[in-house]
């Protein structure tokens, strides 16, 4: 992943192994989650504002009233995935189109889905800029899921959900994981959910989590719903 003037040599090198070191002290273990952390630029998916805090970790505005999650969040969801490069993964909820970059790097295939047209856009354009080539956005509900790519290998749902939305337990393959961060909008544990071989789906807690949340037919009501 190298564009002009951003890619390894882009001067923020030494900000993303200090990131990387962190999250490695943090308990982050999972090599290709660091060596993703440590090649895609977060400060290229912030707004010019807040860049100079890019490499903190810490979650950030990103417009329209949306974040981009804190690194560990990301990194540790990522983790929870397992993936080793083969996958196809649904992620719900682009926002800045970060994590869409780091899941570029550790699964095959990437289908995002966002609820709000001027993010989706954004993240498509950052994509496009890296040349990042195995992502697809589509603007839209993503608690309905992407029917016609499932099923899919993992999920990860990045944005608070009060329970884990029907359609997206109906696309997970056998054995596939679906993250989600459950609760209620201002407060959720982080669960893992694992599909059996008999389509019946469990969830194990991992770590409690804050994030904003997920709008949609089997998420919340948004502001008129
Ligand atoms: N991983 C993203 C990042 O770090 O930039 C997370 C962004 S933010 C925490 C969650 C995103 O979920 C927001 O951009 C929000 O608009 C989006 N969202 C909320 N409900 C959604 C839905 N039903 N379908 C798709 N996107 C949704």
């Amino acid at each position: 992943m190298v564009v002009g003037g951003v890619g390894e040599r882009d001067g923020f090198g030494g900000y993303r192994s200090q990131l990387v070191g962190e999250l490695s002290a943090k308990g982050i273990k999972d090599l290709a989650v660091l060596r993703a952390i440590s090649q895609v630029p977060r400060h290229i998916f912030v707004p010019e504002a807040v860049r100079h805090r890019a490499y903190e970790d810490s979650a950030l505005p990103i417009g329209g009233g949306q974040t981009i999650s804190q690194p560990w969040v990301h990194a540790r969801s990522l983790e929870l995935a397992r993936l080793t490069g083969r996958e196809r993964v649904l992620e719900v909820g682009t926002g800045s189109g970060y994590q869409t970059a780091l899941l570029s790097l550790c699964a095959d295939q990437v289908f995002s889905i966002e609820r709000l047209p001027a993010l989706a856009q954004q993240a498509r354009d950052v994509l496009a800029l890296l040349g990042t080539r195995n992502t697809s956005i589509m603007l839209g509900d993503g608690t309905l899921g992407w029917r016609p790519y499932s099923p899919y290998d993992a999920i990860i749902v990045s944005a608070a959900s009060p329970e884990v939305p029907q359609p997206l337990v109906e696309q997970l393959a056998p054995g596939g994981r679906l993250i989600v961060p459950l609760g209620d909008r201002d407060q959720q544990v982080l669960a893992v959910c694992t599909k059996g071989p008999d389509g019946h789906v469990s969830c194990q807690t991992v770590s409690d989590v804050r994030f904003v949340p997920l709008i949609g037919q089997f998420g919340f009501p948004g502001e008129a719903g």
